[in-house]
C-alpha cells in the first residue's frame, strides 16, 4: 500500500503514520518529496492486516493498494490458465465450448427435442433452468424436482453434462446428484453465503457476473469460491445494466479481454441473456471469440415462442445450428479448436 499524506503534514505526523504502519504489520518507506511525503507499507497485503483505516488519519489524504485485492483467481498468484474437467469435456484449455438448452426446463418433450437438437449441432454441455430466479414473483419459477428428472434424462440420452442455476443453498443436495456444474445467478452473484456453500460442494461452478458488478467485484465473488476450496471455476460475462435498452443489457467485452488478462480462469459469454434478442446472437458470439473468449452460453427452445420464459432471446435449433456454423472460422482464427460431442469408439471397447 501507499499512503500519501497531505502536503506539508509535519514531522511528527509521518513519524506517527509510520508507528502505526508498523503496528499493522507493515515496514514503512517513507519517501520525501518537495511538498508532499508518502509512506510505502511494506509486506503481504492478503495477509496482514487492512491499512485503509489509516485514512481516519487527519494528515493521510489516500491508501492506495498495490496488490490485486483477489489472489487465489489472479494471473500474479498463477500465470498458466486454469483448465476445469467435467466428465470428458476441458474447458479453458484452448478448446471452444458451447453450453445449450432452454433458458426453462419445461417438459419433457422441450427438453429432450432442444436437447438432442443443440448435441447434434455440436453443443458439449447442456443448460435448463430447474429453479429460476426472475424478477416478477407472479413468473414462471420454474418447475424445480420434476426438471431435475427431465434433466437428468436429457444427459442420459445425449451424454452430455448439464449446467443448471442454483437459487438457494437449500437446493444444493437435490441438485448435486445430477448437475454437473452448478451456475451461480447474475442475481445471486454476490450472494458470499450461497458462493461460500456452492465451493464447498465441490462441483465446478459457472460464476455469472452481477447485473451491476464491477469486473474487480465479480473475480472478487471468485475469489470467495476459490478461498472456500473450490478451483474449478468458470467465470460468465452476461451483460450489465447500463442505460441503452435497445438491448436487454450492454455486453461487456472489455471485461471479458480484462477478465482473461489479469485472471487464471476460463471466461464464457452469455450473448443471449445480453442482448434479450435472438438476431444479435450471431453477431455478439463472434465478436466474443474475439475478445478471448473460453466459451458461450446459448438459450435455445424446439419452440421459442411458446417458452415461458426469455422467448425473444432463444434461438430456434436450425438457428443454433447455422450459428455453430458460423463461429468456426472465427475459434480457429483466435486459435482454439471446437469442442466435440462425438465420443471415439472402437471396436474393443465395451
Ligand atoms: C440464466 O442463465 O438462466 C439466467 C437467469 O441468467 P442470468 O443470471 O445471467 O440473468
Ligand atoms: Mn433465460
Amino acid at each position: 500500500m501507499i499512503i500519501v499524506l497531505r502536503p506539508h503534514t509535519t514531522q511528527k505526523d509521518v513519524k506517527a503514520v509510520e508507528v502505526h504502519v508498523s503496528q499493522l504489520g507493515y515496514q514503512p518507506h517513507t519517501i520525501r518529496g518537495v511538498v508532499r511525503t508518502v509512506v510505502a507499507a511494506i509486506g503481504d497485503e492478503t495477509v496482514k492486516k487492512s491499512l485503509e483505516t489509516l485514512e481516519s488519519l487527519d494528515c493521510v489524504e489516500r491508501v492506495i493498494p498495490i496488490q490485486k485485492r483477489y489472489k487465489l483467481v489472479s494471473r500474479e498468484a498463477q500465470e498458466e490458465p486454469t483448465a476445469v474437467r467435467v466428465g470428458r469435456v476441458e474447458i479453458g484449455k484452448g478448446v471452444f465450448h458451447v453450453i445449450a438448452g432452454p433458458c426453462s426446463v419445461e417438459s419433457r418433450t422441450q427438453m429432450l427435442s432442444t436437447a438432442s437438437a443443440v448435441a447434434k449441432a455440436g453443443a458439449t454441455l447442456l443448460r435448463g433452468g430447474v429453479f429460476k430466479p426472475r424478477t416478477s414473483p407472479y413468473d414462471f419459477q420454474g418447475l424445480g424436482a420434476k426438471a431435475l428428472g427431465i434433466l437428468a434424462e436429457a444427459k442420459k440420452a445425449t451424454g452430455l453434462p448439464v449446467v443448471s442455476e442454483v437459487v438457494r443453498e437449500a437446493d444444493l443436495d437435490l441438485m448435486s446428484d445430477i448437475i454437473d456444474i452448478v451456475q451461480i445467478g447474475a442475481r445471486n452473484a454476490m450472494n458470499y453465503s450461497l458462493l461460500e456453500a456452492v465451493a464447498k460442494s465441490g462441483k465446478p461452478v459457472m460464476l455469472k457476473r452481477g447485473l451491476a458488478a464491477t469486473v474487480e467485484e465479480w473475480l472478487l465473488a471468485a475469489e470467495y469460491l476459490a478461498k472456500n476450496g473450490n478451483p474449478h471455476i468458470i467465470l460468465c460475462e452476461r451483460g450489465i445494466r447500463t442505460f441503452e435498452n435497445a438491448t436487454r443489457n450492454t455486453l461487456d467485452l472489455s471485461a471479458v479481454a480484462l477478465a482473461k488478462m489479469e485472471c487464471n480462469l476460463p471466461v464464457f459469454v452469455d450473448p443471449s441473456h445480453a442482448a434479450g434478442r435472438c438476431d444479435l446472437i450471431t453477431a455478439l458470439s463472434r465478436a466474443s471469440i474475439a475478445a478471448g473468449a473460453d466459451g458461450l452460453m446459448i438459450e435455445v427452445h424446439h419452440r421459442p415462442d411458446e417458452a415461458y420464459s426469455d422467448s425473444s432471446q432463444q434461438l430456434t435449433p436450425r438457428q443454433f445450428a447455422a450459428l455453430m456454423k458460423d463461429i468456426q472460422p472465427f475459434v480457429k482464427a483466435a486459435g482454439m479448436k471446437m469442442g466435440s460431442n462425438q465420443q471415439k469408439t472402437g471396436r474393443n471397447e465395451s
